[in-house]
């Protein structure tokens, strides 16, 4: 088999942990032909952000400290793999980046990329000199030197996906030919000039994918520290249960409703060619973790998971001067996706003249003086109330299509804990129904949920 192993943050977060993931890859390598992409240590990129942040402003003080920092755990990694100069020519050209920056005192997105992208950088030396200690050959690369490239949105950077994995196949051909396991930083890519680009936190799944795709891998394993996809968030429901199983357009779904923070797009690649997706927890090697495929098994619950978002806020627009209007919607979805607004959901009543939108708590405040600025002042709605604090629930499964009763069970336990329903979506695509209680509510309708569809 092919397989294309993605290594989280914290399942590299320091040389022991590294090492264990070396012997996850030396356990396969012997009959498998195994990639490695591998992340920033755990909490680095954030690290990186504010070292960012720090040079813009010439705050030596704070510059220095968050170098020293990051030198510290690289180094201090690289001399338990008895390698101890392994990062040393990273690090120098870190220093000097931070220290341009700080003499500049800005930084743009162009440059935060270059400097958050040392984080992976630094990883992958690291991981290949762990996997030399199990006596394997590897060989480290960047997204870039395998022949990842994106457009120029930095920060956001898409890859441009035809040119990446034509690219991404010949330049890994030689080295698994070789019998190599090539390294490869997740996240960090570089435009078709060569410039340095991210593509979107969390994106070394995405990078997974797309190297699955390149190679036509028989699997994609994404390796962290959480056993898989969950009937629910444990911490709220005691008897929630590890998924095995599950469709890609679900476990979408389910990323989409923050299941696990994944990054939005990286089940693409991997769906659009049907390579199964495992999740599974470096900390728990022995178990099943979750297998994202379609191979038509059809589970005995019609609903697979329940998800609760806490923390959203809902805006309710009312005006009868809206009504009728056509691009009503497309107006006040284009005032938010210009300030960089989140809709989570969007709700238009047929009758009441009246559009309902869910958005993250904290962008509450700014998407209503948007729209307030915009709408109110120009008549084109007549009042805009927010609720604060609620909970967006939602129930996900791809065989309640065409299914009846689901909506009626879903409602009537609601009904029956005495919680009220504030609005309620559903796409027609079927996959979910979503809907918005009192925050405090929230909790309680995923337990009345989860003990309705998947016991308790
Ligand atoms: N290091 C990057 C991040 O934290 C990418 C990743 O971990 O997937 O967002
Ligand atoms: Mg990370």
């Amino acid at each position: 088999m092919k397989i294309v192993m993605k290594f989280g943050g914290t399942s590299v977060a320091d040389a022991e942990r590294v090492r264990r993931c070396a012997k996850l890859i030396k356990d396969r390598a012997a009959e498998d032909r195994v990639v490695a992409i591998v992340s920033a240590m755990d909490g680095m990129t954030e690290e990186l952000l504010a070292l960012a942040d720090a040079a813009e402003t010439a705050n030596h003080p704070a510059m220095n400290a968050r170098l020293k920092e990051i030198r510290r755990r690289h180094e201090e990694a690289a001399k338990q793999l008895s390698q101890p100069d392994a990062v040393a020519p990273l690090l120098g050209q870190l220093d000097q980046l931070v220290l341009g920056i700080s003499m500049v005192g800005e930084v743009t997105p162009r440059s935060r990329d270059a400097v958050v992208s040392f984080g992976e950088r630094l990883s992958a030396p690291l991981f290949r000199r762990a996997l030399e200690l199990e006596g394997l050959k590897a060989r480290a690369f960047t997204g870039q030197e395998v022949g990842l490239v994106t457009d120029e949105k930095f920060g956001e950077a898409e890859p441009l996906m035809e040119l990446s994995l034509y690219q991404i196949a010949d330049a890994l051909k030689g080295p698994l030919e070789a019998g190599e396991v090539p390294v490869v930083t997740g996240f960090i890519a570089a435009t078709q000039h060569g410039v340095t680009t991210t593509i979107g936190r969390g994106g070394s799944d995405y990078t997974a994918t797309i190297v699955g795709a390149a190679l036509k891998a028989d699997e994609v394993w994404i390796w962290s520290d959480v056993d898989g996809l969950m009937t629910a968030d444990p911490r709220i429901v005691p008897g929630a249960r590890l998924l095995e199983r599950i469709r890609f357009i679900e476990a979408i779904e389910m990323g989409l409703f923050g299941a696990k923070s994944m990054h939005p797009r990286a089940l693409e690649p991997a769906a659009d060619r049907k390579i199964p997706v495992r999740m599974k927890n470096t900390f728990n090697a022995g178990g099943a973790g979750t297998l994202i495929i379609d191979d038509g098994t059809r589970p005995n619950e019609i609903i697979r998971s329940v998800l609760l978002v806490k923390d959203a806020g809902l805006i309710n627009i009312t005006g009868a001067v809206m009504m009728g209007r056509p691009g009503t919607a497309a107006r006040i979805l284009g005032l938010l996706g210009a300030q960089g607004i989140n809709v989570r959901m969007i709700i238009l009543s047929v009758s009441e003249g009246g559009i309902s939108l869910a958005v993250n708590g904290p962008q509450l405040a700014q998407a209503r003086a948007t729209l307030e600025a915009n709408l109110l002042r120009s008549g084109e709605a007549r009042q805009i109330q927010v609720v604060e604090k609620v909970a967006i629930v939602a129930v996900i499964g791809s065989y309640m299509r065409g299914h009846p009763g689901t909506a009626g069970r879903v409602f009537a336990a609601m009904g029956a804990k005495g919680i009220n329903i504030m609005a309620i979506a559903q796409g027609s695509s079927e996959l979910s129904i979503s809907f918005i209680v009192k925050g405090d509510d929230g909790p309680e309708a995923v337990r009345a949920l989860h003990e309705e569809f998947l016991g308790k």
